[in-house]
């Protein structure tokens, strides 16, 4: 039974995220998605189950290849997206190495920037080349070069928009052009954009990605990943997943949409106060840089200007005095969690060198051009005013211990 209801096709991305992919879900009146517990699902007649096992038929068989609530997030995401299909994982990485894995094979070549997710850089480094996949890594904001090594041909270009943790912009749309010139498949990790601020699909990327752990869930309480783009890709993506069991837990699904609910207050409150505080930041004697697009000062600024609706919620600053300010900084912050997770509505703090790039060495994060001092800022929620006095006086004591230090 469901809740019938027109479906919302013209409907703006805020009501979406609220009422996408929910209506033919809605059970016996209830008005929240069911979280559906059930490892399997039962036919009486063997015709029917034999039509929804070879997908001729919707429903569901089996829980590590599709279930009702894991359904819903896919499908509020892919509209949101403005995808034909979508599947998801239980992890961010899980959705990354499922989509490399399956769209590479030994010979082929892939070609990406250094600056990618820390554990999507170890995939690259580590685990591709052990089957005989060549990886390119190119130097994040030089086009021309990313340029020339995708006209050597090669299978799959792979992005990432702004870059973590430096905040790097990359022309979407000008490399999607390069790799479809040799027929390659361009995938992007819009995590940090969320498809609030941007829509890599409809800048002609063939699938765009998302660690769903971050600003989609945004409360920090659920592990996922998702990946959309067109039904032919994602049905080979979803079939590589449901043999190698990546699935996404249903109780995660749902934590993961009732997060979405707030998706588009939350983003909006997080790229206005990430510009203030950027702003607030740069203007800081102590500040030694501060990485944020929406900063007229920033490198990718005019292209971000012309692919993002908004500059997100992330930003990174460096301090003078490198990792020992780092240490006196850090924990006076009251109002940020210093953890290894980002695009929660609480604000997180983070240095690079112990949360996404934990797993480079530091000459690895040396050749990325990650500062051992960075500092990566992930907006909360707050009140934008607290969370500067709160970075104010956190400054004002690490003012203090310098001078102190000076003198000695
Ligand atoms: C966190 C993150 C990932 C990995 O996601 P998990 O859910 O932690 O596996 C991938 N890409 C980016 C940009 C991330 O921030």
């Amino acid at each position: 039974m469901s809740n019938q209801k027109p479906k919302h096709v013209n409907a703006r991305m805020g009501t979406q995220s609220i009422w996408g992919g929910e209506d033919e879900y809605l059970m016996q009146g209830a008005t929240q998605v069911p979280v559906v517990h059930s490892v399997s699902f039962g036919y009486h007649d063997i015709d029917t189950w034999h039509d929804v096992a070879l997908g001729k038929e919707k429903g569901h068989i089996y829980g590590r290849n599709t279930n009702p609530t894991v359904e819903v997030f896919e499908e509020k995401v892919r509209i949101l997206e403005g995808a034909e299909a979508a599947t998801s994982f239980s992890t961010g990485m899980a959705a990354i190495s499922n989509a490399l894995f399956t769209l590479l094979s030994p010979g082929d070549r892939v070609v990406s920037v250094k600056d990618t997710y820390g554990g999507t850089n170890k995939i690259f480094l580590e685990f591709l080349p052990r089957f005989q996949v060549d990886v390119s890594l190119i130097d994040t904001t030089d086009h021309e070069a990313l340029e020339k090594e995708i006209a050597r041909g090669c299978q799959v270009v792979y992005l990432e928009t702004p870059t973590n943790p430096t905040l790097k912009v990359i022309d979407l749309k000008r490399l999607i052009d390069a790799a479809h010139k040799v027929g390659a498949t361009v995938i992007v990790d819009n995590t940090f954009a969320t498809p609030l601020n941007q829509n890599p699909l409809e800048l002609g990327a063939d699938l765009v990605l998302h660690s769903a752990t971050k600003f989609l869930g945004g409360h920090a309480d659920a592990l996922g990943g998702i990946i959309c783009g067109s039904k032919e890709l994602i049905e080979k993506i979803y079939h590589f997943r449901e043999i190698n069991g990546a699935t996404l837990h249903p109780m995660a699904a749902y934590l993961l949409l009732r997060g979405m609910k707030t998706l588009h207050l939350r983003i909006k409150q997080q790229n206005e106060s990430a510009m203030k505080i950027a702003r607030f930041l740069e203007s800081h004697p102590l500040v030694e840089g501060v990485y944020y697009p929406g900063l007229e000062s920033n490198e990718g600024h005019e292209i971000a200007k012309k692919q993002m609706r908004g500059f997100g919620g992330m930003l990174s600053f460096s301090l003078k005095g490198g990792v020992d300010s780092v240490r006196e900084f850090l924990p006076r912050l009251q109002y940020a969690h210093l953890a290894a997770n980002l695009g929660a509505v609480e604000t997180i703090a983070a240095p690079p060198r112990t949360s996404s790039h934990v797993e480079c060495t530091e000459q690895e994060r040396a050749a990325m051009g990650i500062p051992e001092g960075l500092i990566r800022y992930s907006v909360g929620i707050e009140d934008t005013e607290d969370l500067i006095a709160d970075l104010q006086q956190a400054l004002d004591h690490l003012e203090t211990a310098l001078k102190a230090s000076s003198v000695q």
